[in-house]
């Protein structure tokens, strides 16, 4: 048997217990239950997500706070933080003008008394007897009572000591959380998995492990914690997408056969030779082609490392054996771009090829079904043709292949699925969380690359960065500006750029061509364009970070990013890829504050696409940076978003998920509730 992950050594026994084991329901009754949550706190705490005792429950802290001395009552010294463990003498609360409430306890040791006091808390009263033994953890204050931060009544072994910090924003005190969780903690018995999985896992009980992840006695116990909770949650996942291995493998999908003469053709009309990976990424979907089982591939590649050819190569496949090829993207701009790419090298290979958008036609659209390869939205492919004869789909930039697909083909049959990101993340990690995915990867550019040479610009030294600008435009090249990142809407993030790029054309740019590219623009006008910019009839394209993925435009050499401290890594490595799409030498210049006003996660960022190119190393770094929570590249999914795992440390756990999931697949129990809530949230085919 192998050895369990990372909980060896852990007794049981040792861990702190739960006072109750009430029923499991009441983790799903809203936070109002709870004592000190009312209406005002209901709302605030749902900004946080925290909708459900649950929810509180399984909040998990990003912190904890050190631990403060022990003291005595006389020892005590004004300010500074410590622990006293004390009886209760007696207790009162009262009220003060600005409606808050007042608790007070005059506590005792035997070296004196001290008046702590709580705000608003006036269920106290009910735990805080007069005799009651209780520990607390605060400050002594000037005027002589003790502010009480955290405490405990009854077990005086657990808590205080590591108080948790959760995340709270401004809308609620980290102290009222820790409360409410508190308040909630008890209620929280359900274990989800199978007692003996448990026991030959040797896997803490789900109880002890909320309760040393909210009330630890060490930082080790506080981390066994979380980690059994991470287990849960990796485990969910990979069941939940071991099933749809099952399921899917009982699909049926067209087999293509070999290669036949449409790609050999497609091969020579190509103006280059395919590099060794993408000659090794088109053998393994070949053979995935071959086979009646659905193929489920992920392509991960940087941006310009040739995918976009592969998937071509794979529509091409379908058309050969005289089926139909759709791409899907994410955008209307991106399914213009793929098409704008690909059309021209249908229409020489004498393939009808047609692209789908809103403000395609009824007739249109009835045309689709008679067209080889189609190209469009994933909503507008999924929703607005009929697709009797689909057998390759390329899901370009989203894990996502809705079951309206499913239902759009005839006889049950399913089609093989490419998915196309240009934010790749590590092989290993790609096996794991997309479970069921087989993954090809292109980690190498066509050689006639030139790495893209990026530098990081303070706001002070933009100047500088325009005159660089200028100097390729002057040259002939052309170039892009990337508007700040505004997170409220599109509307407004379309109206800043508008005023952007209307001062550049008055300032910086005074003089040259500049188009202006953002979400808000109608299709045709978008379309319109790019058809532009790509012709030259433009110099500069302003933009809003519409044009991360799929455009391209080989003479543009240049790019400057603003304010690019408030993009994600991720996000950045795809801009920069707009640039360096030839021979040409290019340039990304990241213009941001300086170094001293960033967050160091924002100036790791920076440093971080200073140094590489490389996306794989750089999806370890955001990683790194990020730690849990979201995954690169699935924002869309929600099934990656994680509250206890960390992908990169918990890499053990996942692997053992991984392993032990086929065997629960079939598991009824909780366990297996829990796997299709989670599944339920996401989108029906998301991932599988
Ligand atoms: P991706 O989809 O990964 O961003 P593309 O397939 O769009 O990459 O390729 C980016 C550019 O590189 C295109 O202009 C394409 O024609 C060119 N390209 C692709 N493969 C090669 C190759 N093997 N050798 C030279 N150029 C290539
Ligand atoms: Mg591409």
């Amino acid at each position: 048997m192998e050895a369990p992950v990372g909980f060896a050594g852990v007794r049981a026994d040792s861990w702190p217990r739960p006072r109750a084991f009430p029923r499991p329901e009441s983790l799903d009754r809203t936070v109002d239950v709870l004592p000190g949550v009312g209406p005002a706190v209901k709302k605030r705490l749902a900004k946080l997500g925290l909708e459900r005792v649950g929810d509180l429950v399984s909040y998990a802290p990003f912190r904890y706070e050190e631990p403060a001395d022990e003291k005595r009552i006389s020892e005590l010294l004004i300010d500074e933080e410590a622990v006293v463990e004390v009886t209760v003498e007696r207790f009162s609360s009262r009220r003060t003008r600005r409606r808050l409430t007042v608790q007070t306890a005059v506590v005792s040791d035997n070296t004196g008394q001290v008046a702590a006091v709580w705000f608003n808390q006036p269920w106290l009263e009910k735990q805080l007897q007069p005799g009651t033994a209780i520990r607390l953890r605060g400050r002594l204050q000037r005027r002589g009572e003790f502010a009480v931060k955290t405490f405990d009544v009854g077990d005086l072994s657990a808590t205080a000591d590591f108080a948790p910090v959760y995340p709270a924003g401004e809308e609620i005190t980290p102290k009222k959380l820790r409360e409410l969780v508190g308040a909630a903690l008890p209620r929280s018995a359900l274990d989800p998995l199978p007692a003996e999985l448990k026991e030959r896992e040797r896997l803490p009980q789900r109880a002890d492990a909320l309760w040393a992840l909210h009330r630890p006695r060490s930082l080790e116990e506080a981390e066994r914690g979380r980690m059994r909770l991470a287990f849960d949650e990796l485990l969910v996942l990979q069941v939940g997408l071991a099933r749809r291995r099952l399921q899917r493998e009982a699909e049926i999908a067209p087999s293509l056969g070999p290669a036949g003469e449409l790609v050999g053709l497609y091969r020579e009309l190509l103006p280059f030779r395919l590099t060794e990976h993408q000659e090794r990424a088109i053998a393994e979907l070949d053979a995935d082609l071959a086979r009646t089982v659905p193929m489920q591939r992920l392509l991960q590649g940087d941006v310009g490392s040739g995918k976009t050819v592969v998937a071509l190569y794979a529509l091409l496949r379908a058309v050969e054996n005289g089926r139909q090829g759709a791409l899907m993207a994410p955008t209307e701009t991106l399914a213009e771009q793929h098409f704008l790419t690909i059309e021209p090298i249908c229409r020489e290979l004498g393939v009808p090829c047609a692209l789908l958008t809103s403000s395609s036609t009824k007739r249109e659209r009835d045309a689709a079904p008679a067209t080889d390869i189609l190209v469009g939205t994933h909503a507008l492919i999924q929703e607005g043709v009929e697709l009797r004869d689909l057998a390759v789909a390329v899901v370009d930039e989203q894990h996502r292949f809705g079951v309206e697909q499913r239902r759009a083909l005839a006889e049950g049959r399913s089609p093989h699925v490419l998915h196309m990101t240009a934010t790749p993340i590590p092989r290993t990690l790609a096996l794991t969380v997309y479970g069921d995915l087989a993954v090809s990867e292109i980690s190498k550019p066509p050689a006639n690359r030139k790495p893209i040479i990026t530098a990081s610009v303070t706001e002070e030294r933009s100047a500088a960065a325009y005159t660089r600008l200028r100097k390729h435009l002057d040259a002939g090249r052309q170039a892009y500006v990337v508007c700040p990142l505004i997170e409220e809407s599109e509307t407004s993030q379309a109206r800043a750029a508008e005023v952007e790029a209307e001062r550049l054309r008055r300032a910086e740019l005074r003089g040259y061509r500049v188009g202006l590219l953002h979400g808000r623009l109608r299709p045709a006008e978008r379309r319109e364009l790019m058809a532009k910019f790509k012709a030259r009839e433009l110099d500069v394209l302003v933009a809003t970070t519409v044009i991360e993925v799929g455009v391209d435009v080989p003479n543009a050499t240049i790019m400057i990013v603003q304010e690019a401290d408030r993009f994600g890594l991720a996000q950045l490595h795809q801009l920069r890829g707009r640039v360096g799409r030839a021979g040409e030498q290019s340039y990304c210049l990241l213009i941001s504050r300086a170094r001293d006003e960033l967050t160091d996660a924002a100036a790791a960022r920076l440093e971080a696409l200073v140094r590489t190119n490389d996306g794989f190393e750089l999806a370890e770094v955001d990683l790194e940076l990020r730690g849990g929570g979201q995954l690169l590249g699935t924002r869309q999914s929600g099934l990656t978003d994680l509250k206890f795992a960390q992908l990169r440390r918990d890499r053990p756990l996942l692997e053992r998920a991984r392993s032990l999931a086929p065997d629960l697949v079939e598991d009824a129990g909780p366990l297996a509730d829990d796997v299709e809530k989670r599944f339920a949230t996401v989108e029906p085919e998301a991932l599988a």
